[in-house]
């Protein structure tokens, strides 16, 4: 069991949101909406609160943001200084999700359907800290994003990490849980692989994805592919591990082939022919390049990580003083 007040759990919902003009007063008044039943169902504390993170827009999400804030008592906004990304975002939201039992983050366009959110906190409040949001079906998503989803679970399963097949960042965690995941310091963050590293009981819920609403999709083909590898350089060295591998088997074959060619020679029958050799050649340049191409992808996330540099700067606070 965690080790929640008897009192009613004060929720913070953590919201990035990136060029979201479109979906914002939507959003609002969905989430504000449905915190309000909880709150009067007695669900939840009436301190409970929603925590817009406007991950430096270039449209008028703050503005918007901002005048929320003023005009709803359980709304509060953080701007960051620029875009850092969403993982960024969203890690910079649960930090400042203060005085919160428990935190609920859940992307602005809510594709991820918000009534689960009610099933979260019964989740939360029978002792779960950290219950993920898992889509029951993917049928508003792309045939393209499906599968690449799928080869992408896979591949990380098969490299032993450990992951909640379907979920994304729709989850609840309870206090300790996001403390526990905020002192994972590293600045490649693929918070979907951590939150299961942090441990604690946990629960899964279900839910059917919806399309969005309104605006684009803020996650293009090269940020999911950014994505991905985040997730696999900063959870697994196996690529590394597989490399070495390779390299045993290509030196085992060759020396069989030096063996073969030597036997050849010694019986008077030398193998002919530079067409194999050029062949051999280019497969052997092409397999060092690739190497070498994910030694340095880890190199240089060593490098970034040396550095630690903060993973975002906030530049304006609003709300906070309310409930
Ligand atoms: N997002 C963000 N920063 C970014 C990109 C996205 O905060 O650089 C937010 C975005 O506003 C949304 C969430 O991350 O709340 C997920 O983005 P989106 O819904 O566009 O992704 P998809 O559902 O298409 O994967
Ligand atoms: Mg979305």
């Amino acid at each position: 069991m965690n080790s929640q007040s008897p009192s009613l759990p004060r929720l913070a919902i953590v919201v990035p949101c990136y060029n979201e003009s479109e979906v914002f007063s939507y959003c609002l008044t969905e989430l504000g909406g449905y915190l309000g039943r909880m709150i009067s169902d007695g669900m939840i504390s009436p301190a409970s609160y929603l925590l817009f993170v406007d991950d430096g827009s270039r449209d008028d999400t703050w503005r918007q943001i901002s005048a929320a804030t003023k005009s709803h008592a359980h709304v509060r906004g953080l701007k960051l200084s620029c875009n850092k990304g969403h993982q960024a975002a969203l890690l910079t939201g649960l930090a400042n999700a203060d005085n919160a039992d428990a935190i609920v983050s859940i992307d602005a366009d809510l594709q991820d359907d918000i009534n689960a959110i009610g099933e979260m906190v019964k989740s939360y409040v029978a002792g779960h800290d950290v219950v993920y949001g898992v889509r029951a079906s993917r049928q508003t998503d792309t045939a393209f994003k499906r599968m690449t989803a799928e080869v992408f679970y896979r591949l990380m399963t098969m490299m032993g990490v450990k992951q909640v097949f379907n979920h994304a960042d729709f989850r609840l965690l309870s206090s300790r849980a996001r403390d526990a995941l905020l002192e994972y310091h590293e600045r490649n963050i693929y918070i979907r692989g951590l939150v299961p590293l942090v441990g604690f009981p946990s629960a899964e819920v279900y839910y059917d994805r919806r399309e969005r609403t309104a605006g684009v999709s803020k996650y293009p083909l090269h940020k999911m592919m950014a994505l991905a590898l985040e997730g696999i350089t900063s959870m697994t060295v196996m690529p590394l591990r597989i490399i070495t591998l390779t390299g045993f088997i290509i030196s085992a074959v060759a020396i069989l082939a030096i063996v073969v060619v030597l036997i050849n020679k010694m019986i008077g029958n030398p193998i002919q022919g530079w067409a194999s050799v050029i062949v051999a050649l280019f497969f052997m340049g092409g397999v060092q390049m690739l190497c070498l191409g994910i030694i340095g992808e880890y190199l240089g996330k060593i490098y970034l990580e040396t550095k630690r540099r903060p993973r975002s700067h906030i530049e304006e606070k609003e709300g906070f003083g309310s409930p």
